[in-house]
This record gives C-alpha cells, structure tokens and sequence, in this order.
C-alpha cells in the first residue's frame, strides 16, 4: 500500500490532458472550416472525430499534428516543446521503390531514433512484407504502414486521419490491438473514422463535428442519453447539424464496411 502523497495532483503529468484545443479557429481563404474547437483527450484514451464529409475533420487534426498553423486559439500537446505526435495522413505516400523495411528504417533515421523494425511491423501486421516494394502493396497495406511510420520514435500523442479505411478484417484487427497497446502504454490517440465499428470498439471520448464545429463531445453512453438514441449513428443523425439527417453522410452509417 503506497503512501505517497497525492497532493500535488496538478504536478503530476498523467493528470494533464495529452491533447488540449482552446477556441480554435481556421479558415481557407474565405471559407470559414473550424470555428471555436475547444476539447481535451487524456493520456491512454482514444478519441473519435465523426462527421460528415468537408466538416473539418482532416483539417483538426492536421492543426494537432502541427503541421497547419490554426488562424486561431490556443493547442497544448503533453510534452509541448518536442512536439512529439506521431500522424497518419489520410493519403499516407511513401517512396515506391523503397521496401516496407526500409521506409520505417528511413522514418527512423529522420527523426535521429534508433528504430526496432522488425517489432514495429510485427505490431502492424506487415512483418510478412517487410521486404515488399511499396510500389507493390494494397491500399490497406499502405495505411498499416503509415502506422508504423507514425510510431516511429514512440510519441505520446498518434493522430490517425482516417485510419481504418481500406482495412480488410484482419488488419482493422492489427489497427485495434496496436491502438489498444498504444493506450495501455498511456498513450494518446486521436482518430477521425466513418467507420462506427472502429468508434464502437475503440472510442472512449466522440468528438462529433458539424460544419466546422464541434457539436457534441463526450464518451459514447452520454451521447447516446443526450440523443436519446439506441445506436451511434443514430445519435449522431441526431445530434449533428440540429438533426438533419440528410446532413450525415452515408458513410458514417457504415453499412458499407466489413
Ligand atoms: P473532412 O476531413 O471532415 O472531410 P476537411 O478538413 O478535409 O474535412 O475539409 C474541410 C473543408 O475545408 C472542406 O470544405 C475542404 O474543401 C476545405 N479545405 C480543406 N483543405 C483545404 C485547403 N488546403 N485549401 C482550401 N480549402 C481546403
């Protein structure tokens, strides 16, 4: 039985958010697509980003990812300063004529770490192509390794754009259990799906953004209560866009999806 004091709960970093947004705001030009996006993931949680088509989605996490600047508002990544977020781009391009292997070893070597292959691929389910040209592999195949580049140096924070797209079963499989061990580990994933099945199975926080705002937050429970709904897509038909179920885009029903 420790008795260590727990009095300096503020001090301790496992208590601040990993991922915390204040009031951001972005436009393109004239085009006005995040407005006041204020939200916070903890370490070892995931959160989805759900919605519909040309919400914001990519745009949120591209702005977490550090790799757009917001016109506005205020991010704070746990660790700030290294910035260490690791992200999947919803179109992950790699060199064609490199090999799987080689990719993560170049990943490896761009951020100075040193990078135990093998092990990451085993993680994503590509071991058995490791020596596979990129040029060569399936649409899933690519996604998987951009996983594995956005574990490259173990960053705290993953952003995942879209990551379950494209995934035959067994891979969605190997997406789940790396993201399970990633939040065992105490990380932090953050992740935009159509896929309900993946928010089903995977989401401890919904963030569900409507036309550039983040119309409702919360673990899937609330939002089902706060809908008064029996399934997620239901709830968020309902809770988008003043419920206009019209404005939800097909794909977050998810029927299409294995
Ligand atoms: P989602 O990921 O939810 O589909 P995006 O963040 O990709 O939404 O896009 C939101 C809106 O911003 C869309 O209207 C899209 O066309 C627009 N947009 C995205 N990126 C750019 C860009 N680089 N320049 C101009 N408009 C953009």
């Amino acid at each position: 039985m420790s008795t260590q004091s727990t009095d300096r709960p503020d001090e301790q970093p496992e208590q601040r958010p990993a991922v915390e947004l204040a009031d951001v705001c972005h436009s393109f030009g004239d085009l006005d697509v995040l407005g006041d996006v204020s939200f916070s993931v903890s370490p070892g949680t995931v959160a989805c980003v759900v919605g519909p088509n040309g919400s914001g989605k990519t745009t949120l996490l591209r702005i977490v990812a550090d790799l757009l600047e917001p016109d506005a508002g205020a991010i704070s990544v746990a660790g700030d300063g290294g910035r260490r977020v690791g992200y999947l781009a919803q179109q992950p391009a790699f060199r064609r004529q490199f090999t799987v292997a080689e990719t993560v070893a170049f990943y490896g070597s761009l951020v100075a770490e040193r990078v135990d292959v093998d092990a990451i691929l085993d993680r994503v389910g590509l071991s058995a192509v490791a020596g596979r040209r990129v040029d060569a592999l399936s649409g899933g195949m690519v996604r998987l390794l951009g996983l594995a580049q956005a574990m490259v140096g173990d960053p705290s924070v993953l952003v995942l754009d879209e990551p379950a797209n494209g995934l035959d079963p067994t891979m969605a499989r190997h997406l789940r259990a790396v993201i399970d061990d990633l939040t065992a580990d105490g990380d932090a994933v953050l992740l935009s799906t159509h896929d309900l099945h993946t928010v089903d199975r995977l989401a401890d926080t919904v963030l569900l953004v409507d036309h550039g705002e983040l119309v409702a937050a919360g673990p899937p429970d609330e939002l089902l209560a706060e809908a008064d709904a029996a399934s997620l897509d239901e709830a968020i038909a309902t809770l988008g866009h003043g419920g206009e179920t019209a404005a939800v885009s097909p794909g977050l029903h998810g029927g299409d999806r294995p």
